[in-house]
């Protein structure tokens, strides 16, 4: 083969390799509680004498593509709703990236799973990332969740008043709807009901496809004994446990499935730094 068709032959190729994206995950965590909780606490009819490590994360996709991308954006200290926990440990969520070499402005998406308080509530801290929520969960946490019988459990109006804002700034995109590709390789699905439409997302890296559910799962043991969020979990429990039947079929491994507030996750995969695991 001549040199020149060789050569021509090897840019094609790399071409159409660089043209797939491939993504390292991250779990970082944010916050540690003091003591752990009761299962039942988190599992519908899980077990009062059995208890789990509670943690707050947020989970980092850092594409070949020049995407640094977050799945939630975690939370500052000031919402009353952080009365409910005692913490022994809790790093901004901006600080938890510099141990891996990136700072607030280098984020350039920010994949909100719900608007819950400890989810979103670090949004205003990456100036440049543009912030994709399910529409029919925008809509809800705007607007009728405030209403006579609305439910407002762990929505704090400051959020609201944040992500209106970045909506009007034209950084938000509202997505429409279950199995979307928004971002080349990233897939967000709905229909768990964790708030009122709720995403999670699927990511390959080049070995694995990793579900990240965020609080579509609250801990292992809701996905191990398939049993649904505890009281204030969901809107639709059926919905809940289907939803993580349906996670089971996208991933090769169950292990590839990532729960929202579980302190296992930083002792299942290869440790990076303090707080910081890779998922592979
Ligand atoms: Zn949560």
């Amino acid at each position: 083969m001549k040199l020149s068709i060789f050569l021509g032959l090897l840019l094609l190729s790399l071409q159409t390799l660089s043209q797939t994206e491939r993504y390292q995950v991250y779990a970082l965590r944010v916050a540690a509680t003091t003591h752990p909780f009761p299962i039942s606490y988190w599992a519908d009819n899980g077990p009062q004498n059995d208890s789990v490590g509670v943690v707050f994360m947020i989970w980092l996709i850092r594409g070949n593509n020049g995407k640094n991308i977050l799945l939630d954006a975690g939370f500052l200290h000031g919402s009353d709703y952080e009365k409910e926990f005692e913490f022994k440990s809790y790093q901004r969520p901006d600080s938890t990236l510099l141990k891996l070499g990136l700072k607030a402005g280098d984020i350039t998406d920010i994949i909100i799973s719900h608007p819950h308080w400890d989810h979103i509530n670090g949004i205003s801290l990456f100036p440049n990332a543009h912030i994709w929520i399910q529409k029919e969960d925008y809509n809800y946490f705007v607007s009728a969740a405030w209403l006579k019988r609305g439910a407002m459990g762990g929505f704090d109006k400051r959020d609201v008043r944040s992500l209106v804002d970045l909506n009007l700034a034209g950084r938000v995109t509202l997505v429409d709807g279950d199995n979307k590709e928004i971002i080349p390789g990233i897939k967000v699905f709905t229909g768990s009901k964790h708030t009122f439409d709720s995403q999670f997302v699927l990511v390959g890296t080049g070995a694995n496809r990793i579900v990240l559910a965020s609080d579509n799962i609250w801990i292992y043991y809701n996905l191990e004994h398939l049993r649904p969020a505890a009281i204030g979990g969901t809107w639709d429990t059926t919905a809940y446990v289907n939803s993580m039947r349906r996670m089971k079929t996208l991933v090769s491994n169950p292990k590839y499935i990532i729960p929202g507030h579980d302190a296992k996750v930083f002792s299942l995969f290869p440790q990076i730094a303090e707080g910081v695991v890779k998922i592979e």
